[in-house]
């Protein structure tokens, strides 16, 4: 049997009836940049998440980027960020000219441990960057708390939870700014490159808006600087209408993720993902751990079982950032969990037979105790 990561070809198949027709009518109209489908998708998106503003732009990585600027973080500032997540999320901070400085994760989410946030912070950190990994909100009180307490900013970096909660909020809304991305193998993904920004704060909604479209107060009159990073119209329809599935698409992986749980639970040797209270997990992810990682990967792969590594190498080791000074050894726990995670294939459309597939000759393949 093969199994593929993730399989795109049945949700485009859902939506390109309406879709197709939405995007028939744009090239009657010609509207394709920042127009009417721009603005429908932000406004449903801003509705989705319950914040007053969303802002499409390029990518994932650029709403982070933009965000930050938008906060004012620049040159000599910090911003504390996990080390186990996605180069973007440390990029971004990079960009602006800032400093990304690690902090370790807890073993049970992935996510940052926010009880190693606080011994982070210096007279020149300006911002927390918690990022909502495999689709589990962080911890966002504590950091909230700690936010507060030395006058910090919070950017979400969403990229992987749309639709996931915490405390029954959507994430996102819970800073002062979450970060979307729409790559096409997120859990909204678009037909290409696509980000959002999204915001309560009027003010620094019409800052991010000079920052997308090149600081423009009319047309050809300019009086900040900005960027070229606008959502493209084409991407707004076919995320317009999928946005409208997406809440029965993550209740689907919940289901599969909960079916890889009751066939795994109890086997020596796999270390099933946990949920924290109160969070909403809408397993972007399916993260289990092994000892022999390697081993069960090539094991995985020769019975046509795509599973992957969500991340090998922790952000402080790795090449790009040897300037930074970390060594190995400083966040144990990003490290050990980097060489023993595996992501399982998971998918809105993934069949019952296909996860039993996997669970058992995942079974036959890891090693016990
Ligand atoms: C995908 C991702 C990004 C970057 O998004 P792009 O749209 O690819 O630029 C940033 N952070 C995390 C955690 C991601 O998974």
């Amino acid at each position: 049997m093969k199994i593929p990561f993730t399989d795109l070809g049945p949700q485009f198949r859902e939506i390109k009836g309406a879709a197709n027709r939405a995007f028939g009518e744009l090239v009657k109209r010609g509207d394709y940049i920042l127009g009417q489908d721009v603005r429908d998708f932000e406004s449903s998106f801003a509705g989705f998440i319950g914040t007053k503003h969303a802002l499409g732009v390029n990518s994932g990585t650029d709403a982070l980027f933009l965000g930050l600027l938008g906060l004012g973080i620049g040159p000599k500032d910090e911003v504390i960020v996990p080390t186990y997540t996605y180069i973007a999320s440390a990029f971004a901070i990079t960009y602006t000219g800032a400093t990304p400085v690690f902090v370790d994760i807890e073993e049970k989410t992935f996510n940052i441990d926010i009880s190693k946030i606080e011994k982070a912070v210096t007279s020149k950190t300006r911002a927390i960057m918690p990022v909502h990994l495999y689709g589990q909100s962080a911890d966002m009180r504590p950091i909230l708390r700690i936010a507060k307490k030395y006058g910090l900013k919070v950017i979400e970096d969403a990229a992987q939870a749309h639709g996931a909660e915490y405390h029954g909020k959507k994430v996102g809304c819970i800073g002062d700014i979450g970060a979307f991305s729409f790559y096409p193998t997120k859990n909204l993904g678009a037909l290409g490159d696509g980000g959002m920004i999204v915001t309560n704060d009027t003010r620094l909604y019409e800052k991010l808006k000079k920052l997308r479209d090149y600081g423009r107060k009319s047309k050809y009159e300019h009086d900040s600087m900005g960027y070229n990073s606008r959502l493209d119209a084409v991407q707004a329809i076919y995320l317009n209408e999928k946005l409208k599935r997406l809440d029965k698409w993550n209740e689907k992986r919940i289901q599969a993720a909960d079916i890889y749980k009751k066939l795994l639970k109890g086997v020596g040797g796999i270390n099933l993902p946990s949920e924290a209270r109160n969070n909403k997990h809408i397993y972007h992810v399916f993260g289990i751990r092994v000892k022999n990682r390697d081993q069960v990967l090539e094991g995985l792969r020769n019975c046509g079982i795509e599973a992957l590594v969500h991340y090998p190498v922790p952000l402080h080791l790795q090449d790009v950032y040897k300037g930074l000074g970390y060594k190995q050894g400083d966040f144990p726990v990003a490290e050990q969990v980097s060489r023993e995670i595996i992501s399982l294939p998971i998918y809105p459309h993934i069949k019952r037979s296909q996860l039993e597939y996997v669970a058992k000759k995942l079974k036959g393949l890891v090693k016990n105790g």
